[in-house]
């Protein structure tokens, strides 16, 4: 098996901002990074399950809703996984998702939090979610990252892993 690619990244130099993650089959992963992995607090689960609701509904409300694959959060809860199809690149990403961030603050509730919509409905934070979406615009507008510092993982028996 092979290392796959998500563990190649050295995520000690992996700045806040927007990846390509991988690319399989004609669908494209971006990381959005949103905080800085083990340098700073991940963000807290109630605020990342409510990001994951205001994201995929936007993403799939916008002018590219036909590509939206997935939207979902990573379980180490420093960033969103986002899946299209078609051809976006990073930079088209950026400006799509500052867009989304933007609708995200002006929300005064959370989308689908009924029992009967979502399996943890009380596990959602808007407040925070705000503050976290409201620094990571600030870093898309004015400390962009998109470059991944690539680090040589080969596991002892050859064996490898699979995420995104
Ligand atoms: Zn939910």
């Amino acid at each position: 098996m092979e290392v796959i690619q998500s563990f190649t990244i050295d995520h000690t130099r992996l700045k806040p901002g927007i990846y390509v993650s991988r690319v399989d089959r004609g669908f494209t992963t971006f990381d959005l990074r949103i905080t800085e992995p083990n340098a700073e607090p991940a963000m807290a689960p109630a605020a990342m399950h409510s990001l994951e609701h205001l994201m995929a509904t936007w993403y799939r409300n916008s002018e590219v809703k036909e590509d939206v694959v997935y939207v979902g959060p990573m379980g180490c809860l420093t960033g969103m996984y986002l899946i299209m199809t078609g051809n976006y690149s990073v930079e088209d990403i950026r400006r799509l998702t500052i867009e989304c961030l933007k609708w995200i603050l002006t929300q005064t509730e959370v989308p689908a939090t009924t029992p009967e919509t979502c399996g943890n409905y009380l596990l959602h934070d808007l407040p925070k979610c705000k503050q976290e979406c409201a620094r990571y615009m600030d870093r898309l507008e004015n400390d962009f990252h998109c470059e991944y510092s690539k680090l040589q993982v080969t596991l002892a028996d050859g064996k490898t892993f699979a995420d995104a």
